[in-house]
């Protein structure tokens, strides 16, 4: 399903381009310098290829299979012949909470890391030949329809949580990669188990993290009516209990505009600049809500904020180029009982979906990162784990 007024269709496209052109002359030179203006899109994307396919015919790291749990070693060894692929889908992989170790139980804890499985699956994904990329370049691909280098994988961490510094910095600077902080701008420094402003400021000073926003208060769930579920206070208009009344649609719109303003003059304030980026909460999109037009109207109001809005998909699907034209990307959502070789099954599973986050068909034309189905072993999943958000 496309968006109003940044959907798929070329008007909509060149709109979109034309829109975001001065946010794109805003972005820190030091994150998009890297790649000198294409002729033309296709030879960039050529030239893209052939730069990092070359590196995907041997590990990335030397010695990178030395501490990797021997099935995965094997299992990585075996995908380094083959050839990459130059479709240009992208790998986007989503944490929560990150704990040092010893961890609490997962029990309670399921939508999280610890520090050792962290460091397993950024160590997989270097052997696997995956190259970390930042927002920017994501946007910057999509404003040039031109698709990612082969391989490439955006780390991204919802909703700010202290872990994400304290723990997870380190492991992403022993592993070279960077990442993206979700924030829900309302709970940083609220409590010792958010991050703070300092804290903000010293992740983007270390070159290793780029800020999204994850609203500044609307992140948390709201009656839908009488006896009705609990739903995403974002796409919901929040029955009152105590008054008996429903939110009116004007009100919510209102409600969530203001959300937004305040979550971008809050970072501003910050002088942590503009977002390119939004997560939903609860990755609820289009719903469930007890209301047919406010979904839609969260959609267009973040496609007109943020060039790049994410969801999650349990089992994870990539990036395809339909979900680039809308904006809308889905993400790998990552829990505490997904080993490094569980990711690499998924990540193989998925390099074979053929539908977008709009359920468009993606075109067939062989496995999308290069990586080939075969003899992998067979994996039992964690449980069931929609995403609850803190
Ligand atoms: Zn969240």
């Amino acid at each position: 399903m496309s968006e109003p007024g940044d959907g798929g269709a070329q008007m909509g496209r060149r709109r979109f381009i034309q829109a975001t052109a001065a946010l794109a002359s805003g972005l820190a030179i030091s994150s998009i310098g890297r790649y000198s203006p294409p002729p033309s899109v296709a030879r960039a994307a050529a030239a893209a290829t052939r730069a990092t396919g070359a590196d995907l015919t041997r590990p990335q790291v030397p010695g990178a299979f030395g501490s990797l749990d021997p099935a995965l070693a094997t299992v990585l060894r075996r995908g380094y012949a083959l050839p990459a692929s130059d479709s240009g889908q992208l790998l986007v992989l989503n944490y929560h909470k990150v704990f040092g170790e010893p961890a609490p139980s997962p029990v309670g804890n399921a939508i999280s890391v610890t520090v050792s499985q962290l460091a397993q699956h950024l160590q997989m994904l270097r052997a696997a030949g995956f190259r970390p990329v930042r927002l920017a370049d994501v946007y910057r691909a999509r404003l040039l329809d031109a698709p990612m280098p082969p391989r490439s994988v955006l780390i991204t961490f919802d909703d700010g949580t202290a872990g994400q510094w304290i723990h997870a910095d380190a492991v992403l600077r022993q592993a070279g990669f960077t990442a993206v902080a979700f924030l829900i701008t309302s709970f940083v420094g609220k409590a010792a188990a958010f991050v703070s402003w300092p804290e903000v400021r010293s992740m983007v000073a270390s070159g290793r993290w780029e800020i999204g926003d994850h609203t500044h208060n609307d992140h948390h769930t709201v009656p839908s009516g009488p006896s009705m579920p609990m739903e995403s206070a974002l796409i919901t208009r929040a029955w009152n209990p105590r008054t008996n009344t429903l939110e009116t649609l004007a009100a919510a719109e209102t409600r969530v505009r203001s959300d937004f303003d305040l979550s971008l003059s809050t970072l501003q304030r910050e002088r942590l600049g503009r977002p390119l980026a939004f997560a939903y909460p609860f990755s609820r999109v289009d719903g469930p809500s007890n209301d047919p037009v406010l979904p839609d109207f969260v959609k267009d109001t973040s496609s007109k904020l943020f060039p790049l809005r994410f969801t999650n998909f349990s089992p994870g699907r990539l990036v395809a180029p339909a979900d680039m034209a809308v904006g809308l990307l889905p993400r790998f959502e990552v829990h505490r009982l997904v080993t490094a070789l569980d990711l690499y099954e998924q990540i193989r599973e998925a390099n074979y979906s053929r539908t977008t986050v709009a359920g468009q068909p993606v075109p067939s034309s062989g496995p999308v990162l290069g990586l080939e189905r075969g003899a992998a072993p067979t994996l039992a999943h964690g449980a069931d784990h929609s995403h609850p958000g803190l």
